[in-house]
């Protein structure tokens, strides 16, 4: 059995995080690694959802890598497939072409307490071995279906917003469509116009604020190509006006206030009919689910041929939904724009660390993590958007960018030490944790409602209690205090460039 392993590093998906790692892995000039992705192109997020008005509701000067600014963005929210062929040009800039491995689905990965490393499996039988484990497999990568009765017995399509079913033609047909979330709010506008009948299930209402988005002029964008520190400036401005609201977020909940006053005037510019705008009106703090931005949804959900049903859903049948007070409407399509299974995101991969314990074990009463990537017990392994680096409202790609440049400086802090593995301590991951509890039990997110934010005892495992100001400086350097390393270095060893910080 061979002692080293074959590969420094295993990057698992390639979506923007495990795309972001590869070309930081690159640009340190270390090459000695894949990227396996289970699907057959790269994009993750932005290759599985396709449907009618997908776009991103982060300005995508602030939603792109920092170190490849797009000047031709087209519009200041960038639709889906142009963000997909973003993340395509950078795989080709950065040269990561020659080591994506696709259809590759990684089922079980293994650590060799003995000799140091990774064994990753993949479905199709191959098997790599590596030093270093990087997800980047994303919290919302697994369809989460409601449990409603009779769901099987229906007949007529139904498929989940992130799987649309291209082949169905909304055209004159009844469509129920389950859930007011971020994608639903994005399809309404889409398909209300070609439906013959659209009825939306609300459970929730969503705080939706006006959409500031617009074209980028042509002229605009050469600006942006000839003078990059104008989208620079841009990009800052962006950064810290949502680090602004962010804080509202974190430290003043009841600033939000005056965001909901701002939501209620939108509703009522935008709703004509009384009795609609009362059941769009949230009763909740704005902030405690994701604020959402729509310039076109109600407008749309006033429409005639828009019914906006707000009692539960009891049962399915062959060609109809029933709902709680007896009422049975008959569809053609149900589409479940009900979210992603956020806290369950491993599965159904087995992650088995030290002693052969499996991480949806150790993870069995809440996910837990160390900085959002780290898990003790996992060495030499990195969860980018792990546990508690999720935000809501800001750039997911700033929280990767400042991940992976964790990752590297702990790597290459390891390698000054003369270190061949590293492990969080227990209890500074459980200090970590019970600090960042504390935190969130202060902010919006702890305010009241039911949000993907919280598991299922009620814990917010998912987002980061600050802005992601404080984050970026927090993993500037690792505190190597909190790491096990092995074998454990000798003084001698250590470089002046990676010594230990607070
Ligand atoms: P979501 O925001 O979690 O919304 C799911 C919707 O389904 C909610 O309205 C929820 O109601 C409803 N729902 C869930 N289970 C239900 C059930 N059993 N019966 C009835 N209704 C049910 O999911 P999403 O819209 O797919 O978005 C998920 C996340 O993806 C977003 O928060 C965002 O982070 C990301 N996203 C981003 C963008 C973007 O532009 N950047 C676009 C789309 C999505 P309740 O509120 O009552 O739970």
């Amino acid at each position: 059995m061979k002692q080293e392993p074959e590969l420094e590093f295993v990057v698992v998906g390639a979506g923007f995080a495990g795309l972001g790692m590869a070309i930081a892995l690159l640009r340190e000039g270390l090459r000695d690694f894949v990227v396996l992705e289970k699907a057959s192109a790269l994009g993750g997020t932005w290759r599985d959802n396709t449907y009618p008005g997908c776009a991103c509701d982060v300005p995508s000067h602030l939603y792109s890598y920092s170190f490849e600014q797009n000047p031709k963005w087209s519009r200041l929210f960038a639709p889906q497939q142009e963000i997909w062929d973003y993340m395509e040009r950078c795989a080709d800039k950065y040269g990561v072409r020659g080591h994506l491995r696709f259809n590759s689905e990684v089922v079980r990965c293994e650590w060799d307490e003995r000799r140091s490393f990774w064994r990753v499996h993949t479905k199709s039988g191959e098997a790599y071995t590596a030093r270093y484990l990087v997800f980047g497999t994303g919290p919302l990568s697994q369809p989460s279906y409601p449990a409603i009765k009779g769901m099987d017995e229906f007949r007529g399509r139904a498929f989940h917003s992130q799987r649309w079913d291209h082949s169905f033609d909304v055209s004159d047909k009844t469509v129920a469509l389950i859930g007011t979330g971020a994608s639903a709010i994005q399809i309404v506008p889409q398909i209300q116009p070609k439906v013959k009948k659209l009825h939306l299930f609300q459970r929730t209402p969503p705080w939706i604020m006006p959409k500031p988005d617009r074209a980028v002029s042509p002229a605009m964008q050469r600006v942006f190509e000839k003078y990059p520190v104008t989208q620079r400036a841009l990009r800052n401005t962006l950064w810290t006006l949502m680090d602004l609201r962010g804080f509202g977020f974190s430290v003043a909940p009841s600033i939000l206030r005056w965001t909901e006053r701002q939501c209620i005037a939108h509703i009522e510019r935008q709703v004509g009919d009384p009795e609609l705008q009362k059941r769009l009106v949230p009763d909740y703090r704005a902030g405690c689910k994701r604020i959402l931005i729509a310039d076109d949804y109600y407008p749309a959900v006033s429409k005639p041929n828009v019914e906006l049903v707000t009692d539960g859903i009891t049962e399915l049948r062959e060609h109809s939904v029933v709902t709680n007070d007896g009422r049975e409407r008959q569809v053609d399509a149900v589409i479940y724009g009900t979210g992603f299974r956020v806290t369950d995101f491993l599965s159904p991969m087995t992650v088995l660390g030290r002693g052969g314990r499996d991480l949806n074990d150790a993870w069995r009463n809440g996910i837990e993590g160390y900085m959002g990537m780290l898990v003790s017990g996992y060495p030499n392994f990195f969860m980018l958007l792990g546990p508690n680096s999720g935000l809501g409202h800001s750039s997911m790609i700033f929280m990767i960018e400042s991940q992976v440049h964790y990752a590297l400086e702990v790597i290459k802090g390891l390698t000054a030490r003369g270190a061949k593995a590293f492990d969080v301590k227990p209890r500074e991951q459980a200090a970590f944790n019970a600090r960042v509890q504390e935190r969130l039990s202060k902010t919006v997110w702890a305010t009241g409602c039911r949000s993907w934010y919280l598991d299922a005892n009620g814990r917010n495992t998912t987002v980061w209690p600050g802005i992601t100001a404080e984050y970026w400086l927090r993993t500037r350097r690792p505190t190597f205090q909190h790491l096990d390393l092995d074998p454990e270095p000798r003084l001698t060893t250590f470089s002046k460039g990676h010594t230990a910080t607070a």
